[in-house]
């Protein structure tokens, strides 16, 4: 019996080692139902070695896994309602796509043709290739196979669905169509969604909440806005997004926040308060290049600081500054150019004395 409390997935502990080396160390985590989850990390990290795990195809060295209350070990990959997807799709170039499709059902024993017929029938209606059912692989583009492997996948009805690197092999444009397409099968199917994946952006527009993994071991776990805006170390926080990261020490504690020396600043600054650090304490800060406010005239309020613009790039709807601290650090800073202005587009030009400003709310002290 599943008490109302257990998650649907539940990875407890679990490694992973090939010989001496540990691939997966000790990753606990828990996945709800319905959930797109997904483990983000660079090349090697052990992301896909998980997913073999859950999938079957690895035992793990330690640790457990349990699906719906029960214990997986043991249970082999044909005998768990798990499916997988690999990166490369696997669809069978002879077959049509009506064929590839159905195929995922050739070992549902009990099922007649009709049951068969109607279920593929909806899978292709779900990812919208009904009107491509007689057309075989080679004519049909990257991003339709990628629907195919899907609706191949789904018509299984699996409780968990595993995709390795679902959009790897689409173009940019096609990519960003197609994770809006993921989710809203997702919703209607409401199978649970574990996705590998090492394109953050890709991890942040899909998911409900993200693993970070680095080496084997999971850093943080968390929604995409927590992951963004709370990251818990300088590996999660430099690793998404991009940031300007300083060493700072720990002065001590002002109203909500916490007085930072940070020598690259030239001074000090008030950051949000993680809450356990202690005076004296050496600790990281990190301000995202958007949080950061350019302008000519000296702004009200805290942390503020002088600096020269070095460099800059314009993107057209915004511009990236490189300003230089008086100690000689760069620090990036991201604008919008909302207005035209007389003296060309954006806040600033080369070589301009500007102010810098942020929020003690922007800025984040990372202890890790
Ligand atoms: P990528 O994004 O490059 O696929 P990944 O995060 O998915 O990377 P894994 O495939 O899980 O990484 O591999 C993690 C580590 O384990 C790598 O260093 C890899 O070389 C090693 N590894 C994976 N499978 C085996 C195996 N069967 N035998 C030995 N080492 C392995």
């Amino acid at each position: 019996m599943v008490s109302a409390e257990e998650p649907f997935l539940r990875i407890e502990g679990v490694s992973k080692s090939f010989g001496t080396f540990q691939a997966v160390k000790d990753v606990t985590l828990t996945v709800g139902k319905g959930e797109i989850f997904s483990l983000l990390g660079g090349s090697g990290c052990g992301k896909t070695t998980l997913l073999r795990m859950l999938a079957g195809f690895e035992e793990p060295t330690a640790g457990r896994i349990f699906l719906d209350g029960r214990d997986l070990a043991g249970v082999p990959p044909w005998d768990r309602p798990i499916h997988m997807m690999f990166q490369s799709y696997a669809i069978f170039p002879h077959m049509t796509v009506e064929a590839n499709v159905a195929y995922g059902l050739k070992h549902e024993h009990g099922m007649d043709k009709a049951a068969r017929a109607e279920r593929v029938a909806a899978m292709l209606d779900l990812v919208q290739l009904t009107d491509f059912a007689k057309r075989k692989s080679h004519q049909i583009s990257g991003g339709q196979r990628q629907r195919v492997a899907l609706a191949r996948a789904l018509a299984r009805q699996p409780k968990l669905l595993l995709l390795d690197e679902p959009l790897a092999a689409l173009d940019k444009k096609l990519r960003e169509h197609t994770q809006f397409e993921l989710m809203s099968i997702q919703q209607r199917t409401g199978v649970t969604f574990i996705v590998v994946t090492h394109d953050q952006e890709e991890a942040m527009t899909l998911s409900d909440r993200i693993a970070v993994m680095d080496r084997g071991e999971v850093k943080q776990v968390g929604s995409p806005t927590d992951i963004y805006e709370y990251p818990v170390s300088r590996f999660v926080a430099g690793f998404i997004g991009s940031v300007n990261a300083f060493e700072a020490t720990v002065l001590g504690h002002d109203g909500p926040h916490l007085r930072l020396e940070v020598p690259a600043l030239g001074g000090a600054v008030l950051a949000r308060d993680p809450l356990g650090v202690v005076v004296g304490q050496k600790i990281g800060l990190a301000v995202r290049p958007e949080k950061i406010r350019i302008s000519k005239d000296r702004p009200e309020g805290v942390n503020v600081v002088a600096g020269q613009v070095k460099d800059l790039a314009y993107f057209g709807k915004d511009s990236l500054y490189r300003i230089a601290m008086p100690g000689g650090a760069l620090v990036q800073a991201h604008a919008v150019n909302s207005s035209r202005g007389d003296e060309g587009v954006g806040v600033a030009d080369w070589d301009d004395a500007v102010w810098l400003s942020f929020d003690p709310s922007a800025a984040i002290v990372l202890v890790d």
